[in-house]
């Protein structure tokens, strides 16, 4: 769904955006008898709000994640913030907090949508239960 917004997003934080965007969306799916909490959500916005650095976002655990509009088609990305949606957290090692370059939710420099292939390592893939 495409949401038009009302406000000015230069330099506000993402968050605000992404919740800008929520009360907008609901408005429209109100108008359907549906409501905003029974979809995931993926928000994708201009990179002129304040991203703090990140590419994208996603909320731990929720249904909501949030790109940098020139982001939101990077699978691995995707993958990445979804598995915070399940919960996880980043994957390190060796003092790197991304360090883990066998996991979606590590890989930092190394993580590309022109590989390594990848999903979550073993741990986390036991927890979901794959
Ligand atoms: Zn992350």
């Amino acid at each position: 769904m495409e949401v038009p917004i009302n406000e000015t997003f230069a330099g506000i934080p993402s968050g605000t955006g992404s919740n800008f965007n929520s009360i907008y969306a609901q408005e429209i799916l109100a108008e359907y008898g549906m409501n905003l909490g029974d979809f995931n959500i993926m928000h994708v916005m201009p990179s002129e709000l304040e991203w703090n650095g990140a590419a994208a976002w996603g909320q731990k655990p929720g249904t909501v994640t949030a790109f940098r509009d020139q982001y939101a088609d990077h699978v691995h990305i995707q993958v990445h913030e979804v598995g915070h949606n399940f919960g996880f957290g980043h994957s390190g090692f060796d003092g790197d907090g991304y360090g883990d370059h066998s996991c979606s939710m590590g890989g930092g420099q190394a993580a590309s949508d022109d590989g390594p292939a990848m999903c979550f390592n073993g741990v986390k893939s036991f927890y979901t239960d794959w």
